[in-house]
């Protein structure tokens, strides 16, 4: 982790937040490389589960939503940790995460106080005054938007049972203990569907589509994150462990280098939210059946990704190390850069004039960078240990034969490639 932390603060991907103030504990910022990273995470994403599926929709809703919608979803009275206090260096605890009675800070044995539910959800107030009844709350799920959201987004998109609604976007949770890099932070991006469906009948009707979701969820990790199955693990929770409104809920968790600990979840909310909701709002919030006119209300399935838990998972399994250098192995869609632009050599204009008509012809379509300070070798280090997967060459010879040298990031392997051709050559390769 140390490594992949310091990589991140040295070439830019993830500041600690407001530093120059010593920071704020836990606080990440995105730089000029991760944003690149975290976008194309979130792109790939919504691609894959909204534009190119027919049975999906988006929406993007506010961050803080009526208050009464936390206390229809069970938030306001269920939404809380166990917290215990080291009697002896006062630093405060998650319950559930302390082991044999331990403190983690002091080391002190069997030291707490009584356990005391903290709920997790960060208040704000609406207005100037600073008064009960203005109490709101930034969001600590996405996922609620889509069940308040549910009536618009059926009356306007019209689409019939089975479909989903799905949304990216911030949310706020007053974590005990942070930690872990961006692992567990107060604020953080989740990437949710609502994945709504008739009243099943019996379990294999719910589990069919459950199933289907436990596939979608380990193909993203593999195919569209690139990260290797063999250290992903599904954890399927006990009927006495379950969040006060699911049937039933698997864990994906990942052997990080702190531990095995969760990535994304997957839970079945049967229609415990919709039927909420409508008995707190009082509005109709029935699906219709448009073929029998029977009403009812849909029961859903919900997958749910963390964004910076996708982040933080890809830098780790694209993270390695050759003769002491570091090579990012990202797959070339999440890459913040696709290519490097190098002119062989920094003083000679009619080398710089063919590399810059390189570098901005390709800047059109895909995110480029320039370089071309120091020896070539330098450049290929410094553009491995950021995971750019090609590095184009302006030589002598491409004045000549108007070709480049493309080197390849994980192969080392160079080819000759006409400049005309190049396009086409990145867009392969990256798709
Ligand atoms: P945990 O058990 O780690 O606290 P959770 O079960 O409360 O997580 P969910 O409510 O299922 O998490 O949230 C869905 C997803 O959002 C998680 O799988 C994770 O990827 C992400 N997530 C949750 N809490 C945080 C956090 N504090 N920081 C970063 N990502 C988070």
């Amino acid at each position: 982790m140390d490594k992949i932390v310091a990589l991140c603060k040295r070439r830019g991907f993830i500041f600690p937040g407001s530093e120059i103030y010593g920071g704020l504990s836990n606080s990440w910022d995105y730089g000029s490389l991760g944003v690149e990273l975290k976008n194309n995470i979130k792109q790939a994403w919504w691609k894959r589960f909204v534009q190119n599926r027919d049975d999906i929709v988006g929406i993007d809703a506010a961050l803080i939503m009526n208050p009464k919608v936390w206390e229809a979803s069970g938030h306001v009275a269920n939404f809380q940790d166990p917290l215990v206090e080291c009697k002896k260096c006062h630093s405060r605890f998650r319950a559930d995460n302390i082991k044999d009675g331990i403190c983690p800070n002091c080391g002190e044995k069997d030291s707490f106080t009584g356990e005391q539910m903290f709920n997790l959800m960060f208040k704000t107030f609406i207005g100037p005054t600073e008064e009960s009844s203005n109490t709101a709350y930034f969001r600590p799920e996405t996922a609620q938007a889509m069940f308040v959201d549910f009536k618009n987004v059926l009356d306007t998109s019209r689409k019939r049972l089975p479909f989903g609604i799905a949304q990216v976007g911030k949310a706020f949770r007053n974590e005990i203990t942070p930690g872990n890099f961006i692992f567990r932070t107060r604020e953080f991006e989740q990437m949710e569907i609502e994945y709504f469906f008739p009243t099943p009948q019996n379990d294999s009707d719910w589990n069919r589509y459950f199933e289907l979701w436990r596939k979608e969820m380990l193909s993203w990790i593999k195919d569209d994150l690139g990260v290797g199955l063999e250290k992903v693990y599904e954890h399927e929770i006990e009927a006495s462990e379950l969040a006060h409104y699911s049937k039933r809920t698997i864990d994906f968790e990942y052997d990080f280098p702190f531990g095995r600990s969760e990535l994304y979840g997957l839970a079945y909310r049967t229609d415990f939210d919709l039927r909420n909701h409508e008995k707190s709002s009082g509005q109709n919030l029935k699906y219709r059946d448009p073929d029998t006119n029977e009403e009812f209300i849909p029961h859903v399935i919900e997958p749910t990704w963390g964004v910076d838990r996708s982040v933080l998972v890809t830098l780790i399994d694209a993270y390695s190390e050759k003769d002491g250098k570091v090579i990012l192995k990202l797959k070339p869609k999440l890459a913040p850069y696709k290519a490097a632009v190098f002119p062989l050599l920094a003083n000679k204009p009619e080398l710089i004039k063919v590399a810059r008509k390189i570098y901005l012809d390709l800047k059109q379509d895909f995110m480029i960078a320039w370089d071309d300070r120091g020896n070539i070798g330098k450049r290929y280090a410094s553009q491995d240990e950021i995971g750019t997967p090609f590095c184009i060459t302006v030589d002598f010879q491409s004045l000549e034969d108007k070709m480049v040298t493309v080197r390849d990031r994980d192969s080392a392997k160079q080819e000759r490639i006409k400049i005309s051709e190049l396009r086409e050559y990145l867009g392969d390769k990256i798709k």
